[in-house]
């Protein structure tokens, strides 16, 4: 979700989780993609990218999934 001013210049990114600005340094910015229809033929399809602070993104999983971020975490930190 992009933040627009009144002039319609991006500004920046609007966390789709917080609500806040994300300043683009390590993992940020988190895109997220939703694709609907996954199983589905292609051309029934759609997609969306939506924009995150990795911790947000990271909060917001049950635990069990939050963990299958580690590795993302770990390579930012080589
Ligand atoms: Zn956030």
């Amino acid at each position: 979700m992009l933040m627009t001013s009144l002039s319609k210049e991006i500004t920046g990114y609007m966390c789709a989780f917080c609500g806040e600005s994300i300043d683009s340094r390590g993992l940020d910015i988190t895109a997220l993609v939703l694709i609907t229809n996954w199983d589905g033929p292609e051309d029934r399809q759609q997609s969306q990218q939506f924009f995150a602070h990795f911790e947000c993104l990271a909060k917001s999983f049950r635990p069990e999934v939050s963990r299958e971020l580690d590795h993302l975490q770990e390579e930012q930190n080589d």
